[in-house]
């Protein structure tokens, strides 16, 4: 999607009335300061606002929301993305806590996907990168007469994307089941994968791991995850397994994992259904120890994917991040698709006993994992990466006062200083506007520059004016 359509999606068009809101702001007095703010908080979509007052006076500040959805806020979910970018890419490439030689341990990218429930629309491309059509089959028609293929080239905008080509043949039970059952999935698959390499490699080597759980088109999660291969010592630093194994074996070893992986889950009239992976298990190698790979610039990519896919969420279903009453159902904006997929979440969770907190994660689709999950010793956590940033940010900002001969450098510390929450969010939707089309200008310029590999301080980059005094997600 590009950046004017999920604009103009996210942020509803533009009417006389933001247009008329926008000329207001941009030609008032106080356009200087409010602007000043809207970039101190990074072009923050939903500004927390915030009054402070210390020995100098009162002043008026806006700090970031920090939601990872890029739907609710472009500005604060490039920095999550950032953040995820180096969670991941100091568990191949090292950090100031990682050692630069995890870049040598056994290490694959691995998409675990889910199976087929029917077909649906979807956009194609051959080998070549050419697209193909939609979905052609031999049958003109399915029972319900309905038509069993689709000559198409779908646009990459076209709303029947991940729409059944027949809602009555598709296995809504099996498709939910599954969003259901994918920690269990994951669960099961890493503990196989232990199970294997003990079988194959002896004892003493970890797995670590990271995964972002990306929501396809059809509404069902994909895995995508860096999977690395330790010594399993007791202190925290990763070091090479004493064995040497191949990323090739490893390769070798996800894809079995994944494909032996399965779950028999209970399913309605009493039958119990076998969960899955499909059949599609993509895995790359990123390092091994034999150096064949070049591990360094496919780290620096893979972490990208994985940076941009935290970004993506149910909201793109059309769907609030909050809890959705079953009654509401019917008078939600969002496709036929989604809405049959919520129904089956509050008919599963109505005949099964066990399924009936389902009702309570309909603004999930009831996937009930986190999006970006670690294991412990992978790399550095968000949290250290926020402290980092923090930190950084204090500096700099004493740094500024000291240039500016501010009395404030003396006081420095934050006891005399105090803090008031007065709202959240721009005052209108033009004021919204003017700041969302800042932040989506400024990420232009960040993806450009990490994609020409420029990773010398995508912290700072990321963090341009950020003030992170609390509050928010
Ligand atoms: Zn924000
Ligand atoms: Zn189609
Ligand atoms: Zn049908």
């Amino acid at each position: 999607m590009s950046h004017t359509a999920r604009t103009s999606s996210a942020f509803g068009g533009m009417g006389p009335e933001m247009i008329g809101q926008v000329l207001t702001r941009a030609s008032s007095s106080t356009y200087p300061a409010w602007w000043a703010r809207v970039t101190a908080s990074g072009y923050c979509a939903h500004p927390i606002h915030l009054t402070r007052q210390d020995t100098a006076g009162t002043s008026l500040i806006y700090a970031r929301c920090k939601n990872r959805r890029t739907a609710v806020c472009p500005s604060c979910s490039d920095l999550y993305a950032g953040d995820t970018w180096h969670l991941v890419h100091a568990g191949l490439g090292g950090s100031d806590t990682v050692p630069a030689t995890v870049a040598d341990h056994p290490a694959v990218f691995a998409t675990l996907t889910a199976p087929g429930f029917g077909a649906v629309h979807s956009t194609r491309a051959d080998e070549t990168g050419a697209s193909r059509p939609c979905h052609l089959g031999p049958a003109r028609t399915c029972r319900h007469r309905r038509a069993a293929s689709c000559a198409l080239v779908h646009r990459d905008d076209d709303e029947r994307l991940g729409q059944p080509l027949c809602a009555d043949c598709y296995d809504y039970t099996g498709h939910v089941l599954t969003i259901w059952h994918t920690p269990a999935l994951w669960d099961r698959f890493t503990r196989t994968l232990r199970r294997l390499l003990r079988a194959e490699h002896g004892a003493g080597i970890r797995v670590s791991f990271v995964k972002v759980v990306e929501m396809q088109t059809r509404i069902i999660p994909h895995i995508h995850s860096v999977i690395r291969l330790d010594a399993a010592t007791r202190t925290g630093t990763p070091t090479p397994p004493a064995k040497a194994i191949s990323g090739e074996q490893l390769s070798v070893l996800v894809q079995r994992a994944a494909a032996s992986v399965h779950l028999d889950v209970l399913a309605p009239g009493g039958e119990v259904r076998t969960l899955r992976f499909g059949n599609q298990i993509d895995t790359q190698i990123l390092a091994d120890t034999t150096g064949a790979t070049d591990s360094a610039v496919l780290g620096r990519k893979v972490a990208g994917y994985l940076a941009k896919y935290v970004t993506k969420s149910v909201a793109d279903a059309g769907l609030a991040p909050h809890r959705i009453n079953p009654a509401a159902i019917d008078h939600l904006a969002v496709s036929d698709h989604v809405r049959t997929l919520l129904h089956t979440i509050v008919n599963l969770s109505e005949e099964i006993p066990e399924y009936a907190a389902m009702v309570t994660w309909l603004h999930t689709l009831g996937y009930r994992g986190h999006i970006t999950t670690k294991s412990r010793r992978y790399s550095t956590t968000m949290g250290a990466l926020r402290a980092v940033r923090a930190a950084y940010e204090q500096a700099a900002a004493a740094r500024h006062r000291s240039i500016r001969g501010d009395a404030e450098t003396e006081s420095g510390d934050a006891a005399d200083t105090e803090w008031a929450f007065t709202r959240a969010g721009h005052k209108s939707a033009g004021e919204r506007y003017l700041a969302v089309t800042a932040a989506l200008k400024h990420r232009e310029g960040l993806w450009a520059a990490r994609q020409l590999g420029d990773t010398s301080s995508p912290l700072v980059q990321f963090t341009h004016g950020d003030t992170d005094v609390g509050g928010g997600r």
